[in-house]
């Protein structure tokens, strides 16, 4: 049997998901973000960028209001009416102070207690590698949960330091420890990826609904197997 994922801790009032792209957060967490803010507890989304360069046939200026709606449309979905965006260049993201800096500052604002970003590491499960702009966003939402913290560092940012950080939640990893309990929330999961049509529709053939429907049921019954049978979002936390 494969090792248990342990439930994620619920504890907490307020989650800051930041991720590199629109759309990063609908492949799998947002079904746990709907079990959340149904709960009562307050998610907030800062994209680091537009997501510009994400659609072949749409030019970066236009696939960026086109994605920011859809992104808008898709954190709706799920009862996440704050979202946010940095303005970093799509697909040439830089890992660094800066990067740190504007997140610690995210940070500092919003008070999470519980952080969400996406796998930063080289690949994905050992067989595709991850992106330039994925490895450099997680790297620097694990660092800047420290940085916010610490009122030596960055000490111009508007808001106070903020140290509450309890945990740090990473999406996709290839070594997950917990899980969230998604059954009653999966469809609004689905829901919140096919948002994203136009990036879809140009990624395959599929329709949106369906491609969106398979892809997730896939990952949460996966995961079922090591969380007693329960569809669910699996997570790897750090804890602080
Ligand atoms: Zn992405």
């Amino acid at each position: 049997m494969p090792q248990q994922l342990d439930p994620l801790p619920d504890d907490w009032e307020r989650a800051l998901a930041v991720v590199a792209h629109p759309d990063d957060l609908e492949y799998g967490c947002a079904a746990a973000v709907a079990a959340w803010t149904d709960a009562g507890r307050e998610v907030t989304y800062l994209m680091v960028t537009r997501g510009e360069a994400g659609i072949d046939t749409l030019d970066p200026a236009r696939a960026a209001r086109v994605r920011e709606r859809e992104q808008r449309d898709s954190a709706a979905v799920v009862g996440v009416t704050a979202v946010e965006f940095l303005d970093h260049p799509d697909g040439v993201v830089e890992y660094g102070t800066a990067l740190r800096r504007d997140i610690a500052a995210a940070i500092r604002r919003h008070r999470p207690e519980l952080l969400i970003t996406l796998n930063p590491e080289d690949t994905w499960g050992g067989t595709y590698w991850n992106t330039p702009d994925h490895r450099a966003v997680g790297r620097a939402v694990l660092d800047a949960a420290g940085d916010a913290g610490n009122r030596w560092i960055f000490p111009d940012t508007e808001a106070k330091p903020w140290n509450g950080v309890r945990w740090v939640a990473v999406a996709g990893s290839d070594a997950p420890t917990h899980a969230v309990d998604v059954t009653g929330t999966l469809e609004r999961g689905v829901q919140s990826l096919t948002r994203h049509r136009a990036y879809i529709e140009a990624l395959t053939g599929e329709d949106p609904e369906t491609y969106a429907r398979n892809l997730l049921e896939g990952f949460a019954r996966e995961t079922a197997e090591r969380f007693a049978d329960r569809l669910a979002v699996p997570f790897r936390l750090y804890r602080r």
